[in-house]
């Protein structure tokens, strides 16, 4: 994408259009920024935020270019919900590093919502679905499985698990309790894909691509845990941001949604909501970008909130 040359807005870095327009850059009106409510709310703000590749950097998993976001966030007094295809006992983990484990998150690519105080965060792998998923796996065709076709973490050591992600052993061995889904790679050709794809499907089992898995699971999806979350907590409004496909329905579900840019996967297409600035991309990538575009959302709301907070 070509850099912003407008002089006002070099220093967001925000391209609000599509990659198809990125030179054409629409006025802060445009931008829809977020507007406090007059009222003094319990929450009027709630934001989802993918990890990988969005809040946390893709190489090195550190979210510290993020914290001018998060600060502004916590003096907003607004609910920062992780949303990720990490575990529970992963994201726990981070939140307490973030502080924001007295809200509530989506675990396992929306397969599972942990709420604050479920101490359930530090099971051993396992679970029905889990299960399930596995016993399903293993009845697949040799071919489709190991070496030549799909290789999911149950399949693998937490050192390999570490080498892939680049996670310390100790938080690969957190990747792996799983208890909804399996991510994992194909290392077979495409045609090989299109029918372990198909016989997943047959199974009743979804695959979807983040930025760095193919992840199997039985369907929930983020903004369908996004959905209850939202009706549990009723925010006045909402943002959501990520970085790959299985992001896009949280992204479009949110009354603004950012695209967070991640120069390590395929572009995204353009999404329905960008065509009326509903969607923002980020020219930065990973949590810069998501902390630029949080700064940038937010600033109609700074001046005038009512109860600011610490801790977001
Ligand atoms: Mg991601």
């Amino acid at each position: 994408m070509a850099a912003i040359v407008c002089g006002r807005h070099a220093e967001l870095r925000v391209c609000p259009q599509c990659v198809a327009r990125p030179r054409v850059l629409p006025s802060r009106a445009q931008l829809k920024p977020v507007r406090a409510s007059k009222e003094t709310a319990a929450l009027d703000l709630l934001v989802f935020s993918d990890l990988d590749g969005t809040l946390l950097d893709h190489a090195t998993y550190s979210w510290e270019a993020a914290r001018p976001g998060l600060e502004r966030l916590g003096q907003l007094g607004a609910g920062l919900v992780l949303a990720s295809s990490k575990t529970a006992a992963e994201i726990r983990s981070l939140q307490h590093e973030i502080g924001c484990a007295h809200w509530p998150a989506i675990v396992e690519n929306g397969a599972g919502i942990l709420w604050p105080n479920d101490e359930r965060a530090g099971q051993p792998q396992g679970g029905t679905d889990y299960a399930r998923l596995r016993a399903i796996l293993d009845d697949l065709p040799t071919p489709m499985r190991g070496e030549g076709g799909f290789e999911g973490f149950s399949d693998m050591e937490a050192a390999r698990v570490a080498d892939l992600t680049g996670l310390t052993p100790e938080k690969a061995a957190l990747a792996k309790t799983r208890q909804h889904s399996e991510p994992g790679l194909w290392h077979g050709d495409a045609q090989g894909l299109e029918a372990f794809l198909a016989a997943l499907e047959r199974a009743g089992v979804h695959a979807r691509r983040g930025g760095r898995f193919l992840t199997l699971s039985f369907g929930t999806t983020k903004a369908q845990a996004m959905a209850q979350v939202v009706a549990a907590l009723k925010p006045k409004t909402t943002i959501a941001l990520g970085d790959a496909p299985n992001d896009l329905e949280m992204i479009e579900a949110a009354d603004h949604g950012v695209i967070v840019h991640n120069p390590h996967a395929p572009p995204i297409e353009t999404l329905p909501s960008e065509r009326h600035a509903g969607t923002i991309r980020t020219q930065l990538a990973g949590p810069a970008g998501w902390s630029e575009a949080i700064v940038h959302l937010t600033d109609g709301m700074i001046t005038t909130a009512p109860n600011a907070v610490k801790e977001c």
